[in-house]
């Protein structure tokens, strides 16, 4: 980056804008991992046609199993949108992938460094958030350990469940310079087990969270499937900004394209299935207040 950008930095950073726009409007924007084309054209055709800003959001699995290629025509797609849309790099637990997603045009990276120690896990983050800086990326970072797995994350079930300590939370961002945080509040990634979301999240905590941090630290919610949309409008209320949102926005598409595979010629598959899955995220967007939010 040259001296003006890095002056500019965030607020240049595409990722660091559309959070701040939904911060400053009192909505959330949907980070929808994506693991295909067809997710990727699902969620900006949904964003064009809601005029809502978007995340897509990628695992380290689509850099080394898709390559660098496919991450470069995501950005490009989804820069290229009417609507704000930005790319953001999921759960990036090996240094490794810090090191390759750097190296990609992609608008922010999660992290996780949950496995370390709490001292471990602020300098690893520390540094890395330097180094992407550089680059003018944005940063987000787990803070406690979020339990449970999904698809392209490793269950990290060995390991014990931290919750995120209000008090801390604020020295946390303070001393990595880390842009959104992802608090541990009983929420877990993958299903959940009986009593569903509202009897694990801890919405009192997420709100210590959300008051000890200001409305400077956009708040990032790990662990959606799934969650009634009343229990998303409260996360929001209390400053959830960023909602990862996996299988509840491709449930859908998954259905049809098993019933349909086969049986339809691709052309018609794909057509019909991208269509199934822009409408389950749409309708997401509904719930999280960001369609018509564009501008
Ligand atoms: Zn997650």
């Amino acid at each position: 980056m040259s001296s003006t950008k890095v002056d500019a930095f965030p607020q240049n950073n595409l990722t660091w804008k559309i959070l701040d726009d939904a911060t400053k409007g009192g909505y959330a924007v949907g980070a929808f991992n994506c693991y295909n084309n067809d997710g990727v054209m699902a969620v900006i055709r949904a964003a064009e046609a809601k005029r809502s800003p978007a995340l897509i959001e990628i695992f380290p699995w689509t850099m080394h199993f898709q390559g660098a290629h496919f991450v470069r025509y995501i950005v490009e797609a989804a820069h290229a949108a009417s609507v704000p849309i930005g790319v953001h790099l999921d759960h990036c637990m090996d240094p490794a992938d810090v090191d390759l997603a750097l190296t990609l045009p992609i608008d922010s990276i999660m992290v996780d460094a949950s496995r370390l120690e709490p001292e471990a896990n602020i300098k690893y983050c520390r540094r890395i958030t330097e180094l992407a800086k550089e680059r003018g990326i944005t940063v987000e970072a787990e803070m406690g350990r979020i339990n449970g797995g999904e698809d392209g994350i490793p269950d990290a079930g060995h390991l014990e469940e931290i919750l995120t300590d209000p008090q801390h939370a604020a020295e946390f961002t303070r001393r990595t310079g880390v842009h959104f945080l992802a608090p541990s509040f009983g929420n877990i990634h993958g299903p959940y087990p009986e009593g569903g979301s509202e009897s694990y999240w801890q919405l009192d905590r997420l709100k210590e969270i959300a008051d000890a941090l200001g409305p400077s630290t956009p708040l990032v919610i790990h662990g959606t499937h799934p969650v009634p949309d009343w229990l998303f409008r409260k996360a929001i209320d209390i400053g959830a900004r960023k909602i990862n949102i996996n299988r509840n926005a491709r449930d859908e598409y998954t259905k049809f394209v098993a019933e349909n595979a086969g049986r339809l010629e691709l052309t018609a598959l794909k057509e019909q299935s991208v269509a199934i899955y822009q409408k389950s995220v749409e309708e997401l967007m509904d719930v999280l207040g960001s369609s018509g939010q564009a501008s």
